[in-house]
This record gives C-alpha cells, sequence and structure tokens, in this order.
C-alpha cells in the first residue's frame, strides 16, 4: 500500500495530498487503508470505459492528518526505493510549509492569551468578550 501512494503537492498556497488508489486498488481495500489511517476521504470515479470497474481512492488533504499520520506511517514503512525518494522530497516541502504556515499565525494581543488573532487583534473569544456590549 506504501508502494501504492502518492504524494502531491500543488497550488499557491501550497495543497499537499497524499493519495492510494486510482484503479491501482478497490473500494473495499481504500476502506481499509482508511481504517488503518484513521484520516482521509474516499474518492470515487465513474468507469472510463464500459467493462472497466469504478475507481476509488483515498485521498488525506488535511494538515494534521499527513503530518501526523502519513508521515509517520510512511516513515516507518516505505522501502528505500524510488518512491521513497519522491517521500521524503514530499515530506520535506510539507514540513517547511507547515513552519512557515504557523509563524504566519500570530496569537492574540492579550497577555497569556495564546490563541490564534482573528480580529482587531484578538482571538475569537476576546474579540466577543471586546465587541459584544
Ligand atoms: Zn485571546
Amino acid at each position: 500500500m506504501a508502494a501504492e501512494g502518492s504524494f502531491t503537492v500543488s497550488g499557491e498556497p501550497s495543497s499537499f495530498s497524499f493519495a492510494v488508489g486510482l484503479g491501482a486498488l478497490d473500494k473495499g481495500m481504500c476502506q481499509v487503508v482508511q481504517e488503518l489511517l484513521g484520516v482521509g476521504h474516499i474518492t470515487q470515479f465513474a468507469r472510463r470505459k464500459p467493462h472497466y470497474d469504478d475507481e476509488a481512492a483515498i485521498v488525506v488533504r488535511a494538515l494534521p492528518g499527513l503530518v501526523h499520520v502519513v508521515v509517520p506511517f510512511m516513515d516507518e514503512h516505505l522501502p528505500p526505493s524510488y518512491k521513497r525518494n519522491q517521500y521524503e522530497a514530499w515530506r520535506t516541502a510539507l514540513l517547511e510549509y507547515r513552519e512557515h504556515r504557523a509563524k504566519r499565525v500570530r496569537p492574540c494581543t492579550i497577555e497569556g492569551c495564546e490563541r490564534s488573532r482573528r480580529a482587531k487583534g484578538l482571538c475569537r473569544s476576546h474579540y466577543y468578550d471586546a465587541y459584544r456590549r
């Protein structure tokens, strides 16, 4: 399953995804992978020719799922290979992106509050406290 995975990055700002499937595995197998990882969703594609099966893929796009589930899984299970090299380049980009994004999220200006800033320098909860009256 690790070897059938594909690691992609696209767009600006970057969007990362990990997918298994696209005809390589059937839908039942995709569900097994989804249950194994505990993240991602199943996407189905209509058959491209009448005698083909419908295709299914499990896709993980959410950053926490990629960082906390897919990366540790691949680090452990993906054997040295061309795919592993692709994965490691993707992982580097993913972790850099995550770090930059985390830096852009500035904290609330209320001292001691570490929630992220939403409006007028305040987090959502302090913003409501200040402006609801
Ligand atoms: Zn706050």
